[in-house]
């Protein structure tokens, strides 16, 4: 789950990351208002969407004036911002950031990634800070600083001094840098982070360093651990079919095919769209409803899978492995009877106790094409489908 500049500023300020004084706004007029009630002379405002390269696409813009903010603002509320990080389709702005406006002496980059290589946390810091890492990484390798840490001791004192030192800070701002980069870590062992990027980190005319602009990720799978995290969920920066799907706990992927999939397990849902296009089909969606395929859980899958205009067959494919097929198949049946799709349904069950699984399906009355292996679901999907097709074309040309 992604968060916004300005909420990953805030969780950083509370590990005592310094930050420029800001205050969110919903409005153009609340945009100006807050600029007055910060003072000074000179504002940021910023866009915030789940995105970077805010700053090249007209998403960040200094004013020297509330009339100047308010007209920033104007431009961009309501607007989609595309940068080079939106897609096509851009983000919309619905909320923006007033900062006050800090001297900047020097900008630097930060990072801390998940090394899965060293199966480590990563510090990636340059001293060439307001490029985006890509472009660093091609145009100034040698200015890249990389330190693993250790964790069953955390990011030592020593270990900051180093990586400070590196970037050519100088003494008397290294007490500065070492809080900085202990506060990042801590933020992101804490909360479970994946991501954690301060671009740029800056240090001010006046001595100060300061988080200018900052990103966070944190695992899906450790939010249960974290409300106040998961609280910080902005759905309208989410693809909404993706959305859905995450708010009723399955992990869907929309696709541009026909063919809609429900499966157990990842690896399977992969496997079972690679079959269909074997088969001469088009997947229209990845739908992993995990382990316990339970019958409320196979019902939202149906209900999901059905939203999408483009599905016009659907295969269940479920391995029962710690699961058992004859549960999951009272599942398909209750599914079916209360969402009544009205397109072919090919069921393939495998694993502990398909025969009463089988049965089950078969006694069920309804038309469900049931399929032995993997290979054949697929055929008889795509067959299913292409036949629908078939006869939806002579329908049309007898009427
Ligand atoms: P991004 O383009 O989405 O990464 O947005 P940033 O928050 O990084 O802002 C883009 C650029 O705007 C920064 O690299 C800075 O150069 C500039 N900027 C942002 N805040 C300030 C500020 O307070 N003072 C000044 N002088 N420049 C700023
Ligand atoms: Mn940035």
């Amino acid at each position: 789950m992604d968060i916004h500049e300005y909420q990953a500023k805030e969780v950083l300020s509370n590990f005592g990351v310094g930050t420029a004084p800001g205050a969110l706004a919903y409005s153009p007029e609340q945009a100006a208002y807050r600029g007055r009630e910060l003072g000074g002379e000179k504002w940021v405002v910023k866009a915030q969407v789940h995105a970077g390269g805010r700053g090249k696409a007209g998403g960040v813009k200094i004013c020297e004036s509330e009339h100047d903010i308010q007209a920033a603002c104007e431009d961009m509320f309501g607007r989609k911002l595309v940068t080079h990080q939106t897609g096509p389709e851009g983000k919309g702005i619905y909320r923006v950031y007033v900062e006050a406006a800090v001297p900047i002496e020097r900008e630097i980059y930060l990072g801390l990634v998940l090394d899965r290589t060293s199966q480590r946390v990563m510090i990636v810091a340059s001293s060439e800070g307001g490029m985006e890492i890509e472009e660093i990484s091609a145009e100034r390798p040698d200015s890249i600083v990389r330190s693993n840490v250790e964790p069953a001791v955390g990011l030592q004192d020593f270990q900051a001094r180093e990586i400070a030192f590196k970037l050519g800070l100088e003494a008397a701002l290294i007490p500065q840098m070492v809080r900085t980069l202990k506060g990042c870590y801590r933020a992101f062992r804490d909360l479970d982070a994946t991501m954690v990027e301060v671009n740029p980190l800056v240090v001010t005319s006046d001595n100060r360093i300061l988080a200018l602009d900052a990103k966070m990720t944190f695992d899906d799978n450790a939010l249960f651990r974290h409300p106040q995290i998961s609280e910080l969920r902005d759905k309208s920066q989410e693809d909404p079919r993706e959305s859905r799907a995450a708010d009723r706990g399955l992990s869907y992927v929309g696709l541009d095919g026909n063919i809609g999939c429900i499966v157990n397990g990842a690896g399977l849902a992969m496997a079972t769209m690679d079959t269909i296009k074997l088969a001469g089909g088009e997947p229209a969606n990845f739908l992993d409803i995990g382990g316990g395929a339970t019958p409320e859980r196979v019902v939202k899958a149906f209900r999901l899978v059905m939203s999408d205009d483009k599905v016009q067959a659907v295969l269940v494919n479920i391995f029962a492995g710690i699961n058992r097929c004859d549960w999951v198949a009272e599942g398909v049946v209750q599914a079916l009877r209360e969402v009544q799709p009205d397109l072919p349904v090919i069921v393939r069950l495998a694993g502990t106790n398909v025969e009463e699984g089988q049965k089950i399906l078969a006694k069920s009355g309804l038309p469900i094409i049931r399929a032995g292996t993997l290979t054949e679901a697929a055929e008889r999907a795509v067959g299913a489908w292409q036949n629908d097709l078939t006869q939806a074309t002579r329908m049309r040309a007898v009427t």
